[in-house]
Parts: structure tokens; C-alpha cells; sequence
């Protein structure tokens, strides 16, 4: 019975003392990988960066390899679009947190540029709008023809004095199809959208038609945030079935709250403000001239009325 206890008691110190020599042989593997990565200077110069002793960076030697190739990208970054570390616009980066190293994937300059860059996007709210519109800018108008300059000049104007609280009037903006009308009024909304002003671009016709199948739903919503909208553009208005409901229940009560509010507001039509009228006496019920002629005087009450004529830009 003694001896049998005797060789329990031993056989843990000895399990102990097994177990101290493998982590002693884990501890010299360690230091040798750690060793061996730094015949590498760059890599050695590396992991000097962080402030701490060799005993801990060696038990990250294959993350810090990572993080280092991944430095080493960056580095000869040609961009975004040729990124080559394992996520696109990050970097894989050792961060030290008390005595030991936590790693995580940090945003990349190039990306953070391009974030900051796109940030202006969050300031539109698309209806049924092609988002494409996003990239559409002042500087790549075309300048070729003349028709285009009063409503670059108008532009101009309207950057400079625009204030929320004193904000200018917007356009109606008349002409052909194809002209490029939808175009300039969005390089606008883009320009104000840099400076940090809020606006909705809505085709008209489908929105309409959208609203009118979310009675149910969020009708309400979507029709205060066009109505509230710092800016807002009705594009093609007089394109859509005029309905005695979309003109006095919808459009009516649109420009009414933006005329009492002061908010810049603009069209796009193939119609003239004469044409729109007409487009909006005739309705499924009565024809109503009063009703049309009402819309029509605040519409010129919110915009000031140019054309733009030239050639067919779409292909
Ligand atoms: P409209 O609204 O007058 O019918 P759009 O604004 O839709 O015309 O323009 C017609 C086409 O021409 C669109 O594909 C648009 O992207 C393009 N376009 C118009 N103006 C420009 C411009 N300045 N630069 C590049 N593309 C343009
Ligand atoms: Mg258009």
C-alpha cells in the first residue's frame, strides 16, 4: 500500500515536470520560428514597431507574417482596384492591447478616400430614378451647345445664395426628349449633395403609380418625405395618367406645402407650363381648368421657367 501511494504522489510531480520540459520545447520551437522569420530585416524591422518583448511577438510569428505581407502590399498599392490583400481596401494589422497582440482588418487610406468621396450619395433619395445619376456631374456637361448655358448660369447663382432657410427657386425645365434635362438637375442635386444638402429625385409617372399601390402601407411616409424634401425633383411631370386624385390629392398638396415652406423645387417636362395645364385639365372625371390652372400658378410660383432644345443625347 505504501509504495502504490508513493508512486501516485511521485507520478504527478512527475507528469508536471513533463509537462514544464514541452512547454519549455514549445517556448525554444517559438523563438526558433520567430528567429528564422527575422532573417528577414524588413519583417524584423517590422514587428520592432510594436512595444513588446520578443517572449510574447514570438508567439504570433505566422500573423505577423501575414500582417507583414500585407504592409508590403499596401506599400506598392496601385490602387483599390488592384488591391491584393485578402480583404479588398483592408489591411490585416497587429494592435497591442495590454501584454498581448489582438489582430483585425484595418480600412485603408485609398478606401477611406473613396468612402469619404462617396459620402454625398447618402444625401439623395431616389424614386424610381436610375442611381446612375449619382456619377452625373457639372464638370462633364456638355459645353457644346449654347442651350445648355442660362441654365448653367442659373445654377451658379442657385449654389451661391442657397441657404435652407432662404433657398432660391428651382426650375422648370422644359424641351425635347433626350435633351439632357434629367442630367443637369441631377449634376446639380450632386453638387449640393457634396455640400451636405438633402434632396429626393422622383419619376414622377412611376411614383405615382407606386403611391398608389401602397395605401395599405407606407403611403404616408412616402409622400411627407417628397413633400419635405429640401430639394426635390418631379421628373417627366406630364408623362403621367392624370388622374383627378394624383392632381389634387398628390400634387396639389405637394406644391402647396413646398410653396408655404420655401423649398426649391424642380421639374423636368417634354411639356411647355401651357401644354402641362391642358395635360391636367383632362382627367377620367369633369375637365377642370380651375383645378389645372391652380397647379399651373404654383408651379410658377416655385420655379422659374427655362427650355432646353438640342439634340437627342440617347443611343
Ligand atoms: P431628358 O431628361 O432630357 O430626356 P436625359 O437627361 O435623360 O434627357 O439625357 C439623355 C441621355 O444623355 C442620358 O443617357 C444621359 O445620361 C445622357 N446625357 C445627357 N447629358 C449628358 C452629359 N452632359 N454628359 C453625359 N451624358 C449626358
Ligand atoms: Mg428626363
Amino acid at each position: 500500500m505504501r509504495a502504490i501511494r508513493y508512486n501516485i504522489n511521485s507520478g504527478g510531480g512527475y507528469m508536471k515536470t513533463i509537462k514544464s520540459l514541452i512547454d519549455k520545447q514549445d517556448d525554444i520551437d517559438l523563438a526558433h520560428s520567430f528567429y528564422d522569420a527575422c532573417s528577414n530585416k524588413e519583417f524584423k524591422c517590422f514587428t520592432e514597431q510594436i512595444d513588446l518583448p520578443q517572449q510574447i511577438l514570438q508567439n504570433y510569428t505566422s500573423s505577423l507574417e501575414d500582417a507583414y505581407i500585407e504592409s508590403c502590399n499596401c506599400k506598392k498599392c496601385r490602387g483599390l482596384s488592384s488591391c491584393k490583400n485578402k480583404v479588398k481596401g483592408y489591411y490585416y494589422y497587429p494592435i497591442k492591447e495590454n501584454q498581448i497582440l489582438n489582430f483585425s482588418y484595418v480600412a485603408c487610406e485609398k478606401l477611406k478616400e473613396k468612402e469619404q468621396k462617396e459620402k454625398y450619395k447618402e444625401n439623395i433619395e431616389f424614386y424610381e430614378m436610375p442611381k446612375d445619376l449619382l456619377e452625373a456631374s457639372l464638370k462633364n456637361v456638355y459645353k457644346d451647345d449654347k442651350a445648355r448655358l442660362p441654365i448653367i448660369k442659373y445654377f451658379g447663382e442657385f449654389m451661391e445664395t442657397y441657404t435652407e432657410k432662404n433657398p432660391p427657386k428651382g426650375i422648370y425645365l422644359t424641351g425635347s426628349f433626350g435633351s439632357g434635362k434629367t442630367y443637369l438637375i441631377a449634376a446639380l442635386f450632386n453638387e449640393m449633395a457634396k455640400k451636405n444638402y438633402k434632396s429626393a429625385m422622383v419619376y414622377y409617372p412611376e411614383f405615382l403609380r407606386s403611391l398608389k399601390s401602397s395605401f395599405q402601407t407606407d403611403y404616408t411616409d412616402k409622400f411627407n418625405y417628397i413633400k419635405k424634401s429640401p430639394l426635390l425633383l418631379l421628373d417627366d411631370i406630364g408623362a403621367e395618367n392624370c388622374s383627378s386624385w394624383s392632381r389634387d390629392e398628390v400634387l396639389g398638396p405637394i406644391l402647396q406645402y413646398r410653396m408655404e415652406n420655401h423649398l426649391s423645387t424642380f421639374f423636368t417636362s417634354n411639356l411647355t407650363l401651357k401644354e402641362l395645364e391642358l395635360a391636367l385639365s383632362i382627367t377620367n372625371s369633369a375637365p377642370d381648368r380651375v383645378k389645372a390652372r391652380r397647379i399651373i400658378e404654383r408651379i410658377k410660383q416655385l420655379t422659374i421657367n427655362l427650355e432646353l432644345v438640342s439634340k437627342n443625347r440617347r443611343n
